[in-house]
């Protein structure tokens, strides 16, 4: 099996030996501070000697703390940028000079370090959670319904609400009350690092890693990977039919490389859920190309190495199209 590097502590120790190398002045480390004293690591690699103008920046992250297969392929492809190699070993499929040549990587490997350490597993094979239990495991249980899933929402006070119990790890503490699902609101550190970094760099593109689980009938199926794009009329014009072009191109790669890639379909939420995303991703959809990778996880009908190699696939297809364009 692929090294499966999710927690913050192996995060830290890969962040160590990443510095030792010869190549170390190819990354910056930055990181801002969450309420709960977490740094939220900014890692961004490219060649420093030439400047920004002319590059491309691309920005990736994953704001989900039960989604670890996410910090795991970005840093299969970080040892790539740096070393040639992934992790077990085998040469980049990108031409690694140019992609450092010609553009900038910032990656947000954990954007909740706290619900990721709160995590029960290093990752989910579907051998030990029923569908409902993933689920409580991530949302909480309603205190009035133990073994029922609470509420999804964007923030909620423990002042107004009878938390879940247990919490849920997807949820960020932003101060002594308020917690928030950090793809949903923008008190997260997920969304203050991307607003701090993005003013540095001015991103061109913007991947967000995730994983889901998939109906039954799909992972039957053998479909284990899809891309979600941004309501069509929730971004440019421009930047939707780049959206478009760039999901086909990854699709296409895990197709190729064998995974079970179904086609791409416009981000499926509804009600509220949808008007989360409406509200926190509007403004950024219409200045920079924003697409969602939805990776398996819990199944027990494909192994973990694709929860890995699917993401760092995606990663990889990103940086080798930008070279062509
Ligand atoms: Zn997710």
């Amino acid at each position: 099996m692929i090294p499966f590097i999710a927690k913050q502590d192996q995060l830290e120790q890969k962040l160590a030996e990443w510095r030792q190398l010869p190549e170390s002045s190819l990354m910056k480390v930055e990181h801002l501070l969450s309420f709960t004293g977490h740094k939220v690591y900014a890692i961004t690699i490219s060649d420093f000697s030439i400047p920004r103008e002319g590059k491309k920046a691309i920005y990736v992250t994953q704001p989900h703390a039960h989604e670890p297969g996410t910090t795991a392929g970005m840093v299969d492809v970080i040892e790539q940028l740096l070393t040639g190699r992934d992790l077990l070993g085998q040469s980049c499929t990108f031409d690694r000079e140019k992609v450092l040549e010609s553009t900038v990587i910032t990656f947000n490997p954990i954007g909740n370090p706290f619900g990721r350490e709160n995590a029960p597993e290093l990752y989910y094979d579907g051998t030990k959670y029923s569908m409902n239990e993933f689920r409580c495991m991530i949302f909480g249980e309603d205190p009035e319904n133990p073994g029922v899933q609470w509420k999804r929402v964007d923030i909620w006070d423990i002042r107004e609400e009878n938390a879940p119990n247990p919490l849920g790890i997807v949820y960020e503490p932003v101060d002594e009350f308020r917690y928030v699902e950090p793809n949903r609101h923008q008190l997260s550190s997920y969304f203050k690092l991307f607003y701090q970094m993005d003013a540095q760099y001015q991103y061109n593109y913007w991947l967000d890693l995730h994983q889901m689980m998939f109906g039954q009938q799909d992972a039957e199926q053998g479909y284990n990977c899809i891309i979600f794009m941004p309501y069509p009329d929730n971004v440019a014009p421009q930047h939707a039919e780049e959206n478009s072009r760039w999901a086909d191109d990854i699709t296409k790669v895990w197709l190729e490389r064998g995974f079970g890639a179904k086609p791409p379909i416009t981000t499926p939420y509804t009600d509220i859920q949808a008007e989360y995303f409406r509200r926190n991703y509007a403004e950024i959809n219409n200045r920079m190309s924003r697409i969602t990778t939805e990776v398996v996880t819990n199944r027990t009908l494909f192994p973990v190495d694709v929860q890995v190699k699917a993401q760092s696939a995606a990663i990889e297809t990103t940086l080798a199209r930008l070279l062509d364009n």
